[in-house]
């Protein structure tokens, strides 16, 4: 059964970028654990989102060991990596999932280049998701995949799982629900399904 770790820089990353992919991989038995590292705002109200959201797709999670409410640019890059060598010690995983090393959002950035620390301790295959454009910087979208997964079973529940982060779906925010829904067509358009996720397979555990 492969064990899957999801590292997220915010209590809904998993959900918009491969929320459809957790759904799917849990469907085919895998033990799946996302962790979060930070929580910046409404700290409480986050929580419980999280706890249904994650209980709704079938996976563990856990919030980083530190202070909230913060960023992922306030905790050192010593302790970050010290902190994400430790739970993937302890959760052993086949493969593990986080964000695109050139994202828009900095904190994104931050958590992607230490989780590339960890290669010096642990062998795992690595997964870069893609964002949902969330600024104006169009070279975000520039985003390379190669790997491409069908999620057209999945969509209505990854919609469902996205939702109960109630907190993120106001004032400026609140394009993310459609925003997510359309970069699935555009994915799907590319690989002649309804909806699809995409992902950039950077490192092979096993290569030969
Ligand atoms: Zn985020």
């Amino acid at each position: 059964m492969k064990r899957v770790l999801i590292l997220t820089a915010h209590p809904d990353d998993a959900e918009i970028a491969m929320g459809g992919t957790i759904l799917k991989l849990v469907d085919k038995g895998c033990i799946i654990k996302n962790i979060i590292v930070s929580i910046p705002n409404n700290v409480d109200i986050r929580k419980i989102e999280t706890k249904m959201s994650s209980e709704f797709m079938g996976i563990d999670y856990e919030f980083f060991d530190t202070n909230f409410p913060c960023g992922v640019e306030q905790i050192s890059k010593y302790e970050l990596v010290s902190k994400l060598d430790g739970y993937i010690a302890v959760f052993n995983p086949d493969a593990i999932f986080t964000h695109w090393n050139k994202d828009s959002h900095q904190d994104h950035r931050i958590l992607s280049e230490s989780v590339i620390s960890c290669f010096r301790k642990h062998k795992f295959d690595l997964y870069y998701f893609e964002q949902t454009n969330q600024s104006n910087f169009i070279k975000s979208n520039e985003f390379t995949p190669n790997v491409y997964v069908d999620i057209t079973d999945y969509l209505e529940n990854k919609v469902k799982a996205f939702s109960m982060h109630q907190s993120q779906l106001k004032g400026y925010m609140a394009h993310y629900l459609q925003d997510l829904i359309k970069l699935a067509e555009w994915r799907g358009y590319q690989m002649n399904a309804k909806y699809a996720e995409t992902f950039q397979l950077v490192n092979k555990k096993e290569i030969i």
